[in-house]
């Protein structure tokens, strides 16, 4: 069997236009703009490009980016003051801390005074519990875009078997309770589950979130099982030239694609779904802000 392709760069195109229709409506019927705020400590060269695609995307779908800047040394008041005056202006809907922050700077406290309404990543708290108990919350963004991929290819989710490897705060985690709330029967499994192979054949749905290099072989796909690789993975590729790089994920892509029924590739499965997703849960939190009805499809 051939897999087919779940194309994320085209789903999560899919995804940007119908925020840049909603977006449209809310200015045109009810003058707002949602606005999402990012915040940048220090220059790591990663997340400077990270914040440079975000900013992009979100300009694109007609919402205001707003970019802070600061500087490594910034200090934990400082930065905390900059969050208090972005949880109380209007105009910002979103507020996104791009991390990891410098060492000297507490993660969980930064996260945890970001509003919990205006909190896009989903990291705060509050959202975190809520997710877990089934409540209205603002949803980590890859889990997200891989929910939104799954229901895309299934329909429903109902009494699917599901194994999520890799059990992280900001995807396997919250990977985990969607597929729960669309009543997966899910497995969590980790670097210490006993018998990684046979947990996974018995999948109707494997999540590989672990970060290590194709670590998931096409012999542990249960035939017509649908595959979603979240792990980014740089290695070299001298058949490029020297020096050259490639992306890969945590699954083996040709084999598992032999067995699989679909599978997303790397590049171009989930990651491009992370900042549409984003841009998603900006819009979210704006309809939210201002009591409108949410956007359909758009949430978990
Ligand atoms: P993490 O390092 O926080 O967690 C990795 C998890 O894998 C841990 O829970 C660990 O228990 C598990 N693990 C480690 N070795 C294992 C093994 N041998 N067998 C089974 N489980 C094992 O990583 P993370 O932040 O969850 O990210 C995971 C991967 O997803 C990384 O490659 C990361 O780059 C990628 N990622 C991609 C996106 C995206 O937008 N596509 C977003 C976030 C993370």
């Amino acid at each position: 069997m051939t897999a087919q392709i779940i194309d994320g760069k085209a789903f999560a195109a899919e995804v940007r236009g119908k925020v840049a229709t909603h977006v449209a409506r809310l200015r045109d019927e009810h003058g707002l703009t949602p606005g999402l705020a990012v915040v940048l400590v220090g220059e790591d060269p990663a997340s400077q490009v990270y914040v440079r695609n975000k900013g992009k995307q979100t300009a694109e779908v007609g919402m205001n980016s707003i970019e802070h800047k600061l500087s490594a040394k910034t200090s934990q008041a400082d930065l905390l003051a900059l969050i208090d005056s972005l949880n109380a202006d209007p105009g910002v809907h979103g507020i996104l801390v791009q991390l990891p922050l410098p060492g000297h700077l507490d993660e969980d406290l930064v996260i945890n005074a970001i509003a919990p309404e205006k909190d896009v990543d989903g990291f705060h708290i509050l959202n975190v519990g809520r997710l877990g108990t089934g409540q209205k919350s603002m949803v980590p963004c890859t889990p997200l875009g891989c929910l939104m991929m799954l229901r895309a290819h299934h329909g429903s989710l109902s009494g699917l078997d599901a194994v999520v490897i890799g059990r992280s705060n900001i995807v396997g985690k919250p990977m985990a309770q969607l597929l729960l709330g669309d009543s997966c029967t899910v497995t969590i499994a980790h670097s210490r589950t006993k018998d990684l192979p046979q947990i996974v054949r018995r999948a109707d749905i494997v999540i590989a979130a672990v970060g290590r290099t194709e670590m998931v072989p096409g012999d542990w796909i249960k035939p017509g099982a649908t595959v979603i690789d979240v792990g980014i993975n740089r290695i070299d590729a001298p058949e490029k030239g020297e020096g050259k790089t490639r992306l890969v994920g945590d699954c083996h892509f040709d084999s598992c694609a032999e067995t699989a029924g679909a599978i997303t590739p790397v590049p171009g499965g989930v990651g491009p779904m992370t900042i549409a997703c984003l841009l998603a849960n900006t819009l979210t939190a704006c309809c939210r802000a201002n009591s409108l009805p949410e956007p359909e499809g758009l949430t978990a």
